[in-house]
């Protein structure tokens, strides 16, 4: 059963079909009636709660999945910068055996990677069967940063043609049947963008800047892409809108609060595993044999 409650994810799940507007998605859900009246300490109480019972549930789907061995679950995570998707994957994934996990990070493409078309990098990165990969930034960085910064698509040395309207849409195409094929072939596309206000982000930009330990985290390039906002936010509308479909949802999950974003995406990866309605594989009759003698052979043995 998820946690969450279902108006609320249905909330966040981008119908396929609609037309995205990101004011509609709101980045501090979390301080809804409800939980202002429930009062600070009782907030982070029940926070902990949750994403505990979360972290169980999910060790158990992930648990099952390996098990069952007839799915992937692949994971996008997409956000603007200081949202939260490195502390997400630390915190949901903790409960969660490793040999059952892999995360791969993307940053800007190697030399190799953009003589590949654009799909290729993340094609070689994807879960297989039993295992949950999680992408923290994905082929969609290919719609967003570099439709917010064109003069990235010359480094992919593409054929030329036309670099219209008609292009990025051919992109989120190529995407769907892309995640499309995925499904269809077992694997479990869950899209999350973290979605953090402006506000939130400087407030976390300035708490980078005034604690040493966490200088290593800020970039100046980080603030270079902060004055680009707008145009990010329009990118994610874009291909929000274009990318969300049955096969493959995407959810706006609210980021200005921490514990949200991490019960939330906990949650949602938890129930859409349970829905597969997985089992656990049957043992045969002749396996029960083979038990039943090597019990029996064990049972026989000497004590050395
Ligand atoms: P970070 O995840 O903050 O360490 O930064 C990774 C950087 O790599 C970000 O600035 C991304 O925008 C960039 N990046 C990731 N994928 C691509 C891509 N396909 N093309 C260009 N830049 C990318
Ligand atoms: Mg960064």
């Amino acid at each position: 059963m998820s946690i969450v409650r279902k108006d609320l994810l249905e909330q966040i799940r981008v119908k396929p079909g609609s037309e995205v507007n990101l004011k509609d998605f709101d980045p501090g859900w979390a301080q809804t009636k409800d939980l202002k009246e429930l009062g600070k300490d009782a907030v982070k109480e029940r926070a902990t709660e949750v994403l505990e019972r979360n972290r169980t549930e999910l060790a158990e789907a992930q648990d099952l999945l390996y098990a069952s061995d007839s799915h992937a679950v692949l994971i996008v995570l997409q956000a603007m910068d200081a949202a939260g998707k490195d502390g997400t994957i630390k915190h949901v994934m903790s409960g969660v055996n490793p040999q059952g996990c892999q995360v791969f990070s993307f940053k800007k493409p190697s030399d190799e990677e953009l003589d590949h078309n654009f799909l290729w990098r993340y094609m070689k990165a994807l879960p297989e069967r039993g295992r949950i990969g999680i992408f923290n930034r994905s082929y969609y960085e290919d719609v967003l940063v570099v439709r917010v910064h064109p003069e990235l698509l010359v480094t992919q040395k593409l054929p030329d043609g036309k670099r219209g309207k008609s292009f990025w849409n051919d992109r989120y195409d190529d995407i769907n049947a892309f995640e499309r094929h995925l499904v269809r072939n077992g694997t479990l596309v869950l899209k999350f963008f973290l979605n953090v206000s402006k506000k939130e982000q400087k407030r976390r930009f300035l708490d980078r800047l005034d604690d040493p330990d966490k200088h290593w985290k800020f970039s100046v390039s980080d603030m270079a892409e902060r004055g680009y906002w707008k145009d990010y936010m329009r990118a994610y509308e874009h291909a929000l809108t274009a990318t969300s479909t049955e096969a493959a949802p995407w959810y706006v999950v609210p980021a200005d609060q921490k514990w949200v974003t991490r019960a939330v995406v906990a949650d949602i990866i938890a129930t859409s595993i349970k829905d597969l309605d997985l089992k656990y594989p049957e043992v045969t009759e002749q396996k029960k044999q083979a038990l039943a003698v090597a019990r029996e052979s064990l049972a026989g043995e000497d004590e050395a």
